[in-house]
């Protein structure tokens, strides 16, 4: 299949309506567009259409138990696809949406179970892009929209990215330019009595708590016990946002962290290894050896955020052998940061 990248930014605006048309077309006829929203590109289907998400499960290589996040532009298309809105809900709504939150409601029957990964509940997000917002109006249903990567890579922020794993395989992709949070959206079981974070992101455990009183973390999201417990989210128990060199996180002191990396470095180098760094901005001059990347500053885990995939994908490309990173406290950003970064290194963690 010839996949049409379009960069939206350097067309007028006339002809940015043709695309979006064309766009909408194809997602109404069960294709696939890959577009890009505040947190990651997402590769979107239209979400009723059971055989539009058997498409994006093919084109991901991702397994069908894995529920698809339906995106939607108007609060009433929640009304449509949700049985049941706590009032909590409402206030989420209100605080964050549009914006890096997804909920989950249960289901009402028009949301075929081929989108949710035969769940009875259906995750839902209004993400805050212009592109995707337009594209889903244009289309007139609910977006359903994975990361647009290939199943297990780090999921792309650019359409640069995304074209290296989707090219061919889908009928559009649309270029907005990079993803400003570049980490998936928070994600909140809201049919509990206690509202539960089943995936960390940009909205913080403490901004939900500051809201809404009460907030679980689901058991799987502890660091040390996560690899023991069965996860709600079917997602959560799949290998995740992985580099292809193996990944060791060195966790503690910053400056001890930063000894450890550069002896492990030596160890590796002398072995013949090509090694890759991650660091900070604050450590990045503490490395003499191997291929040294910093994702940001450890005073804006927003910058963290922003580079982490971008990162381990130029990791791929430079292909490095193993890669050491450094680590981050895991409150507030820090512990979406960390989820992530524990995921890439397949648990992989030395304390120091
Ligand atoms: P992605 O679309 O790649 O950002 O990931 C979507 C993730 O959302 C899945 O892997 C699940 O972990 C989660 N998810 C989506 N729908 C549901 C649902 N109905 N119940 C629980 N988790 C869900
Ligand atoms: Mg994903």
């Amino acid at each position: 299949m010839d996949t049409k990248i379009v960069n939206l930014q350097l067309l007028d605006e006339k002809e940015q309506d043709a695309v979006y048309e064309e766009a909408a077309g194809v997602i109404r006829k069960g294709g696939l567009v890959a577009f890009p929203t505040e947190t990651v590109y997402g590769l979107g289907a239209n979400a009723l259409d059971e055989q539009a998400a058997a498409r994006i499960y093919a084109a991901k290589g991702r397994p069908s138990d894995n529920p698809l996040i339906a995106h939607i532009s108007r609060e009433e298309q929640l009304e449509e696809i949700a049985a049941y809105i706590p009032e909590a809900a409402r206030i989420l709504m209100k605080n964050y949406w549009p914006g890096p939150l997804t909920m989950i409601f249960r289901k009402k029957d028009v949301v075929p179970r081929g989108t949710t990964g035969g769940l009875d509940t259906v995750a839902v997000r209004m993400p805050d892009h212009p592109v995707a917002k337009r594209l889903i109006d244009a289309a007139g249903v609910p977006i359903a929209a994975p990361s647009a990567n290939i199943s297990g890579k780090p999921s792309p922020t650019t359409a640069q990215r995304t074209a290296e794993d989707m090219d061919g395989k889908i009928e559009m992709i649309l270029d907005g330019g990079p993803c400003r949070i570049g980490i998936e959206s928070t994600i909140v079981d809201m049919t509990e009595e206690v509202p539960v974070i089943l995936r960390p992101g940009f909205i913080t455990f403490e901004m939900l708590e500051e809201l809404l009183g009460a907030v679980r973390k689901d058991k799987a999201l502890d660091a040390k016990e996560g690899q023991n417990f069965r996860p709600k989210a079917p997602g959560q128990k799949y290998r995740h946002y992985a580099p292809k060199a193996p990944m060791t996180l060195v966790e503690g002191d910053v400056e001890n962290a930063a000894a450890k990396i550069r002896e492990l470095t030596e160890v590796s180098v002398r072995e013949g290894k090509k090694v890759g760094i991650i660091c900070t901005d604050e450590t990045i001059s503490c490395y003499e050896q191997g291929i040294v990347k910093s994702m940001g500053s450890r005073a804006r885990l927003e910058s963290v955020a922003h580079n982490l995939y971008e990162i381990l994908r130029e990791f791929d490309e430079a292909g490095v052998e193993v890669i050491y990173s450094e680590a981050f406290p895991s409150d507030e950003l820090g512990f979406a940061v960390m989820n992530r970064l524990v995921k890439a290194a397949g648990h992989k963690e030395i304390q120091v």
